[in-house]
């Protein structure tokens, strides 16, 4: 039986979401079987549309009540992001998926939406063979050291910092 490890794509740099939909797309070419849960996100984003098409290889769900950016996180953000976990242990623990990737995990976690505890219980008990991925800026600490491989995206330059808005198909 293959061993799956556990990844964590952080930083504040582009390309943690792209990273983890690229592994879902590679897994799928190689036949395993994908569950995509992400948080915070409300918005349909385009990679539904074209993860759609691939059928039953990759499931992706969304459990978010919008960005938490200049506003305080609401009892309705917790209740979608617990939805969210316990949708992601389901699907860990079910072995029905080779790939479980927590979208935006971190942020959940970083703005108390979900607990650490919750990502940390997920990582120790998830089977063998289940490969585990889970992006966002601000991973905690025992998150990183708990897993097998962490990457962070460093921002150099993003043109978001000169006005360029969240472009469909790109960024969203
Ligand atoms: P992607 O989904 O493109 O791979 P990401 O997952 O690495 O990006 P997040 O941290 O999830 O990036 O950021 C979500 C979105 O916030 C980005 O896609 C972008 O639209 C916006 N964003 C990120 N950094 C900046 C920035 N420095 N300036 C403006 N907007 C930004
Ligand atoms: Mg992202």
């Amino acid at each position: 039986m293959r061993r799956g490890y556990v990844q964590v794509y952080t930083g504040n740099g582009k390309g943690k979401t792209t990273a983890a939909l690229g592994l879902a797309v590679r897994a799928a070419g190689a036949g395993l079987t994908v569950f995509m849960a992400q948080f915070i996100k409300k918005r349909r984003c385009s990679e539904h549309a074209a993860l759609e098409a691939f059928g039953g290889m990759i499931t992706i769900r969304q459990f978010g009540d919008g960005l938490l950016l200049g506003r305080k996180s609401s009892a309705a953000d917790v209740r979608t992001a617990q939805k969210g976990i316990e949708s992601a242990r389901k699907a860990v623990i079910s072995e029905r998926y080779d790939l479980v990737i927590l979208d935006e995990a971190n942020v959940a976690a970083h703005y108390g939406l979900i607990l650490v505890r919750d990502l940390l219980d997920l990582i120790e008990g998830k089977p063998t063979g289940v490969e585990l991925v889970i992006t966002g800026r601000y991973a905690d600490k025992k998150v990183m050291d708990a897993a097998d491989l962490v990457t962070e995206m460093r921002e150099i330059k993003h043109y978001g910092k000169q006005g360029v808005k969240a472009r469909r198909g790109i960024e969203k």
